[in-house]
């Protein structure tokens, strides 16, 4: 049994391994299919090292017996076994990291979510009539009541919001935009290549830095549809700029007979979050100042699902709910779910603020944070491992609010000095392995870990890890 394999000559024939007893849990635990798989797998792997390995290069490492395959193929099924989507403790400061999934739900949202991927729902069924019902009626219902629209609808993301107002709105004529605005957003969503694809032209007016009234006035004529807006996400322009106030490009739309297209990017409906973040525009006031559509993420400044929300005129918020993409844009039962779950929330602002986890963190005392970063630094002291207090900042993420920085006192751990030590970039490496995940940053020769984005139930598993590896 404890045979060799040095050629490809020995590598024992599939049914053999599939036979070792060693295989029995993982065959009830994975199923038969599935372990025949990683065998064949384990298999041809041995092969080709074997064939790949030269004289010179022979090691004992090349060798290995039935154990050690046995040993592969289970950690092969492993392997398989996990998801790809794993949790992760996120410790990097910023709130919605795009790579991390951007905003994390609310409990009840989380849950709403849960409980509609599990059963039947109402989704499009109308209880009172028996019949079928508008798919996006609750979340246009909780709009109106917050932001006094006249009418709503929520499609897939911002983008798709965006691309689904121009193709029903100016498909085959022009649309009017300021130079100033025609944006890149990360993930290569640019608005001159969105305005293509809807069949739109685009009119680009003004310059790069200054747009006044009359560049809008002179570009109307016969083939224009409507003015475009779009709110300046991931930068911001400083020095000599100009721009038109909203209200003015209402009125020039207007008085033309056009409709004015707002795309906000992030939308906020949290009046505080807006005031602690003067720079992104608050979606009352957007529907206020006489935009007659106006679009934004579900998932950035709203702390909801990946969505993208339209609001404006029911004429043309009807227009779209008849055109062809609407089918392809719309939300799935989850998403809806959990976006109604979060609007319903925004009615009461005080639970608002503290339940949808972007605004608790957004608007976070630095008094508490400052108290947990102690206590934190504290219990790692206790166990000899260096960390300290530094004075940085965390940001929104996701090109919201790209000029705002909240001051925030993080955790500075210096992992030369600890009783097992390792270099900062070691430990960032460690910590991305291993379970909990966590995600931090190196700054000043330190490991830095921001609280903020850390939900405070997370705080011991992130402590107990540090421990496990430092102390
Ligand atoms: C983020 C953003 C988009 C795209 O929104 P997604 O929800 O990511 O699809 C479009 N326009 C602006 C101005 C944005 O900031």
């Amino acid at each position: 049994m404890t045979l060799l394999i040095e050629t490809p000559r020995d590598i024992p024939p599939v049914d053999e391994v599939m036979r070792d007893e060693k295989l029995e849990d993982a065959l009830q635990t994975h199923g038969h299919a599935m372990v025949l798989r990683a065998v064949r797998n384990t298999l041809a792997d041995v092969r080709e090292a074997l064939l790949m390995k030269s004289d010179a290069t022979t090691t004992s490492a090349h060798y290995c017996c039935m154990n050690d395959l046995v040993r592969k193929v289970i950690v092969q099924l492993e392997l398989w076994s996990k998801p790809l989507i794993q949790y992760v403790i996120n410790a990097t400061g910023a709130i919605l990291h795009s790579n991390l999934g951007r905003a994390p739900l609310a409990a009840s949202a989380a849950e709403a979510a849960y409980n509609a991927g599990r059963r039947y729902t109402t989704l499009e069924y109308n209880l009172e009539e028996g019949a079928r019902g508008e798919r996006t009626a609750a979340v246009e219902v909780l709009l109106k009541r917050l932001t006094a629209v006249e009418s709503a609808l929520a499609v897939n993301n911002n983008a798709a919001a965006v691309l689904l107002i121009l193709a029903t709105l100016a498909r085959g004529r022009e649309v009017v935009v300021s130079r100033g605005e025609l944006v890149e957003i990360g993930g290569s969503f640019r608005i001159p290549e969105i305005m293509e694809e809807s069949g739109a032209t685009l009119r680009e007016v003004g310059t790069t830095n200054k747009t006044h009234p009359d560049d809008y006035l002179r570009a109307i004529g016969d083939k224009t549809a409507a003015i475009l807006k779009v709110n300046r996400s991931n930068f911001r322009m400083e020095g000599f700029t100009e721009e038109v106030a909203l209200d003015t490009l209402a009125t020039i739309a207007h008085q033309n007979g056009l409709p004015l297209i707002y795309d906000l990017g992030s939308g906020c409906l949290s009046r505080t979050l807006h005031d602690r973040i003067f720079e992104e525009p608050f979606v009352p006031d957007a529907t206020a100042s006489g935009a007659d559509i106006i679009c934004f993420s579900g998932d950035k400044l709203l702390g909801g699902p990946q969505s993208g929300i339209i609001v404006g005129r029911r004429c043309y918020i009807e227009a779209m709910r008849r055109h062809p993409l609407l089918r392809a844009f719309r939300c799935d039962k989850m998403t809806l779910a959990a976006l109604e779950t979060t609007l319903f929330l925004y009615l009461n602002p005080s639970r608002a603020h503290k339940e949808i986890p972007l605004l608790a963190m957004a608007l976070a005392d630095e008094d508490v944070l400052e108290k947990r970063v102690s206590s934190f630094i504290n219990a790692l002291n206790e166990a000899d491992v260096p960390a300290s207090m530094y004075s940085e900042s965390s940001i929104i993420g996701c090109g919201s609010a790209p000029g705002c920085k909240l001051a925030t006192p993080v955790v500075a751990i210096d992992p030369t000095l600890a009783p097992n030590p390792s270099t900062p970039d070691e430990l960032l490496r460690e910590l991305r392995t291993g379970e909990p995940l966590v995600i931090a940053r190196a700054g000043n020769d330190r490991a830095l870990f921001d609280l903020r984005t850390v939900f405070p139930e997370e705080e011991d598993a992130l402590l107990q890890r540090l421990l496990r590896i430092l102390a």
